[in-house]
């Protein structure tokens, strides 16, 4: 079968605030816009690039006009901008003032791009032998959710499992603390049934559930993490883990801890047992 043919985007000057395509972009700032069209806000040329680079879709990128002016940055943005064409997105040039007004930064961003949401489904997930998965149980916020998909990319973890009702990872404060891993890791929607089924399979066919929480029975550095794949399932910033989500798990872990604070930020634990987890797997000491 034929490829469809691809028409090359269409390259716009705009300067009004008022211009329609400006409004739209500006009102991605809302979840409901963003949902209802399907696309979100990355910003930044390390994450446009690291956006196409992973095949993911650029309908718009927007760029400021200074960058034309300045030697260094005019041929990379000129790379950018012909790749987002050739794939069909749309480049509006446009002032750092409107820059701002979309991202709401004080020291704006020149690059901009209106970026298709992209979620995998529960059942696309094939755990092998050494994988790890992330689940977060209701995570709320955006901040957290960013900084946790940055540091399972970091510790080669495969994605992350958004359990019930969490916080919008296309987000922008979330898409800006993931710091381009976004476009690296998978990332699935489900509920908290679905995730108890996904356990009770993956435990099945030999992975294990590892479950985080205060009243954790074991300390969390006694598990052997390198028996299979694993999925690690973080509980909820305020209400922690849920009784039936704990019920899945083939242990509820402890992160110790010494000083006088009841908790641990959920990204700080996340890290903490992600480096745990993963600790066979990173290069050994002066091997870098
Ligand atoms: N008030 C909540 C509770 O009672 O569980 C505190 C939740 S804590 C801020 C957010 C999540 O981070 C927890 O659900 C758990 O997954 C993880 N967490 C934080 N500190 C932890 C610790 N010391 N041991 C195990 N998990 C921890």
């Amino acid at each position: 079968m034929s490829q469809p043919v691809i028409r090359p985007g269409r390259v716009e000057d705009i300067s009004s605030p008022s211009n329609p395509r400006i409004k739209s972009i500006k009102a991605l700032s809302m979840k409901k816009n963003r949902d209802r069209e399907g696309v979100f806000l990355a910003e930044g040329q390390k994450l446009v690039t690291d956006a196409l680079e992973k095949g993911w879709t650029v309908r718009t990128l927007l760029h400021s006009r200074r960058l034309l002016d300045d030697d260094r940055q005019k041929d990379k943005i000129q790379s950018l901008a012909v790749t987002v064409r050739a794939r069909g997105g749309d480049v509006l040039i446009t002032s750092d003032k409107l820059l701002t007004s979309i991202t709401r930064r004080d020291n704006p961003q020149a690059v901009v791009a209106v970026v298709e949401q992209k979620l995998s489904d529960v059942s696309q997930i094939n755990l092998s032998e050494d994988d790890c998965w992330l689940a977060l149980d209701r995570v709320r916020d955006p901040g957290n959710l960013g900084t946790i998909i940055r540091t399972a990319d970091a510790l080669g973890a495969r994605g992350v499992m958004l359990v019930g009702e969490t916080t919008d990872p296309f987000a922008l404060e979330a898409v800006r603390a993931t710091m381009g891993s976004l476009f690296h890791v998978g990332l699935v929607r489900l509920t908290a049934a679905q995730f108890a089924d996904f356990a009770v399979e993956h435990r099945r066919q030999g992975g294990a559930v590892i479950g985080t929480h205060l009243k954790g029975a074991v300390d969390h550095r006694s598990i052997n993490y390198s028996t299979g794949p694993q999925v690690l399932l973080m509980g909820n910033e305020q209400q922690g883990l849920t009784d039936e989500l704990a019920a899945v798990c083939d242990h509820v872990v402890l992160i110790s801890m010494e000083g006088a604070a009841d908790s641990l930020n959920l990204a700080v634990a996340t890290g903490i047992l992600l480096f745990e987890a993963r600790r066979h797997r990173l290069p050994e000491i002066g091997a870098v």
